[in-house]
C-alpha cells in the first residue's frame, strides 16, 4: 500500500499528492504548477525562495532554509503550548509571528529575567508562605 499525502503549494495554491516521504525526511522541490520551490517537511509543504537556493551561497541557503523550518516548528511549538497553558494570549501572537521576522526568540530568559530570579524568588523558595503563593491549589 502507498500512502499518499495532500499538499498544497503556498505560492500559487496548487493542490497534489505526494508519495508520504521517510519520517523525518527533508524534500525540496518545484511546484509543478508554479515551478516556485517548496519544502515537504513532516506532512507540510512550506515556501522557500528560489532565489535564495539558485543563489549558490551556501550560507545564505543554510539559513533560509533553517528560518523557514524553525518558523514551522515554533507554529506547532507554540499549538503544544497553547494545549498545556491555554491559549489566552493565541490572538496577539498569532498576529505577531506572521508580521515579525523571526529571528528573535521571544521566549528567551533575559539577564534581568536571571537577575530578578536570583534576588527576589529564589530567596522566597524557602519561605513557606511565598511558595504557597506561588504553587497555589485551585481546589479551595
Ligand atoms: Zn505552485
Amino acid at each position: 500500500m502507498i500512502n499518499l499525502i495532500d499538499v498544497q503549494c503556498p505560492h500559487c495554491g496548487a493542490n497534489g499528492q505526494i508519495m508520504f516521504p521517510p519520517i523525518g525526511a527533508i524534500i525540496i522541490g518545484p511546484c509543478p504548477q508554479c515551478n516556485e520551490y517548496v519544502v515537504i517537511f513532516c506532512g507540510q509543504c512550506l515556501a522557500v525562495d528560489k532565489k535564495i537556493l539558485n543563489s549558490g551561497q551556501r550560507k545564505a541557503i543554510e539559513e533560509h532554509l533553517f528560518m523557514v523550518l524553525s518558523d514551522f516548528i515554533r507554529d506547532r511549538v507554540e499549538d503544544i503550548t497553547n494545549d498545556i497553558v491555554g491559549s489566552e494570549n493565541s490572538a496577539s501572537s498569532e498576529q505577531n509571528d506572521s508580521t515579525n521576522l523571526p529571528s528573535k526568540r521571544k521566549t528567551a530568559i533575559t539577564e534581568s529575567d536571571f537577575m530578578h530570579f536570583v534576588q527576589s524568588e529564589l530567596n522566597s523558595v524557602d519561605d513557606p508562605q511565598a511558595f504557597r503563593d506561588i504553587f497555589k491549589k485551585n481546589d479551595h
